[in-house]
């Protein structure tokens, strides 16, 4: 066999073209990269979270190589709450990554997989008191304040400890980024960082208070932003900030620039790191600034999927397209279920691309009508046994996780050209309970 039998739709055509790691082989099926999906789902079976070390690398390199071309000074801080899973920070620690974290678990994650610390910044809007004393006495390299509570908080803290806590204040530019409203969060009237109007009174407050060594300012104005345009906006709010702390006899050496690079899902485009670097270039650079960025999704999003299996094809009548349901869901990957995100769909077997296509509902097994991962997406006709990829899902996926419904987590494999290995064994069923007790006060009256 040598071609394919039936020809693409063109909404999947249109899908390949903004996704060129993907490719539909007439003999191997479905490939990832260089990796035969159909060789790792027999292996491995189903559900299963998948990362492709060999994309992921090329993806760090190129985000780095954007920056260099320009001689930018820019710190990459990856953002591990888009998959914080040891193997990945290894490798993206290797390339010479630092990490953003939001939380104490993952400054001892990120330690853990030898992240200097110098390399850590510490982002997030409720820290808790023994996460910053953590923050103070392993010396990270910056805390992102959030508010002027916080600033007072971090001095009493450091002074306890008897070390100095390198801070940049976040704030918040009031720029729209027009992305889902669950993921903005530059916006006035979210929860994130200080008052564009009280930056410079809280920075003034940083450098008087005891143990605080103001570093600058942190700016994150939302996730999956494909547009320079937010950026530019924010940016340009931050330079004049700058220039009016720097007015006011005020060091400002760093400004952290965030995260929130989008990636095509379907077929929008993804956010551009080779314009963002030339941003970053125009705007920023004539300040002479250490420069920082802090992407999750444009990094680790793409070099992941999960593999699923058709479990039913159930025909609901001539009003529906007939109901796929998979042995994947929202206890897998919630996205769908909670962003209303749309995630490329396509069967892995080179047989599946010699039947005709046709309309399909694609839904997980939960009880939940909310447990859809597609409608009406017009694919190769699937059935009972299949198995399907579902992509784009290394960031904000197996991290989301439960195990609502006693559906234990799914393994989790790496693979690097035709190599792979478990990173994750999949949960068994006793592990669900394995830390559940029942208390013996009841009464035995049976
Ligand atoms: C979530 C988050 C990021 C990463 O966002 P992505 O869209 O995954 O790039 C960066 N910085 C902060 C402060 C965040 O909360």
């Amino acid at each position: 066999m040598t071609s394919l039998i039936q020809p693409l739709h063109p909404n999947v055509q249109s899908f390949l073209k903004t996704h060129p790691d993907i490719t539909i082989d007439p003999k191997d099926g479905l490939l990832f990269g260089t990796t035969s999906l159909k060789i790792i789902a027999e292996q491995y079976g189903s559900p299963s979270w998948i990362i492709n070390s060999d994309i992921l690398k090329s993806r760090y390199e190129r985000l780095n190589q954007a920056f260099k071309n320009k001689q930018l000074d820019v710190s990459i801080h990856y953002a591990m709450k888009a998959n914080g899973h040891l193997a990945i920070l290894d490798l993206l620690a290797k390339e010479g990554a630092g990490a953003d974290i939001v939380s104490g678990g993952e400054l001892k994650r990120a330690l853990k997989t030898n992240i200097p610390a110098s390399k850590i910044c510490f982002s997030g809007v409720g820290k808790t008191e023994d996460e910053l004393r953590l923050a103070v006495e392993t010396e990270i390299g910056q805390i992102n304040v959030e508010s002027r509570e916080e600033l007072h908080q971090l001095s009493k803290i450091a002074q306890k400890v008897g070390k100095n806590a390198a801070i940049c204040l976040r704030i918040n530019p009031d720029v729209d980024a027009k992305t889902h409203h669950k993921i903005t969060t530059g916006l006035a009237e979210n929860k994130f960082g200080i008052a564009y109007q009280q930056a410079i009174t809280v920075y003034k407050e940083a450098y008087q208070l005891p143990n605080i060594t103001p570093l600058g300012f942190d700016v994150h104005i939302g996730s999956q932003i494909s547009s320079t345009t937010p950026y530019r906006q924010a940016f340009l709010r931050m330079v004049d900030l700058i220039k009016a702390a720097r007015t006011q006899g005020y060091d400002v050496t760093t400004l952290d620039c965030g995260g929130g690079f989008g990636i095509s899902y379907q077929n929008e485009p993804e956010a551009n790191p080779e314009d963002i670097a030339a941003l970053m270039k125009e705007v920023l650079a004539p300040l002479d600034l250490k420069l920082g960025i802090e992407p999750g999704r444009w990094l680790i999003g793409p070099s992941g999927l999960l593999i699923s299996k058709v479990l039913i094809r159930k025909d609901n009548g001539p009003n529906t397209p007939p109901f796929i349901i998979i042995d994947a869901a929202m206890n897998d990957l919630i996205r769908p279920a909670m962003y209303e995100a749309w995630h490329g769909i396509l069967p892995i077997s080179p047989e599946a691309y010699l039947r005709p296509s046709e309309a399909l509902h694609i839904d997980g097994p939960v009880c939940e009508s909310g447990d859809v991962f597609a409608r009406d997406r017009i694919l190769p006709s699937l059935q009972p046994g299949d198995y399907i990829a579902i992509f784009d899902a290394g960031a904000y996926g197996s991290v989301m996780s439960s195990t609502y419904n006693a559906r234990p987590l799914a393994a989790q494999i790496m693979t690097k050209g035709s190599q792979s290995a478990i990173i994750q064994p999949r949960q068994t069923i006793e592990d669900l309970w394995k830390n559940e007790l029942v208390p013996s006060w009841y009464p035995n009256n049976i």
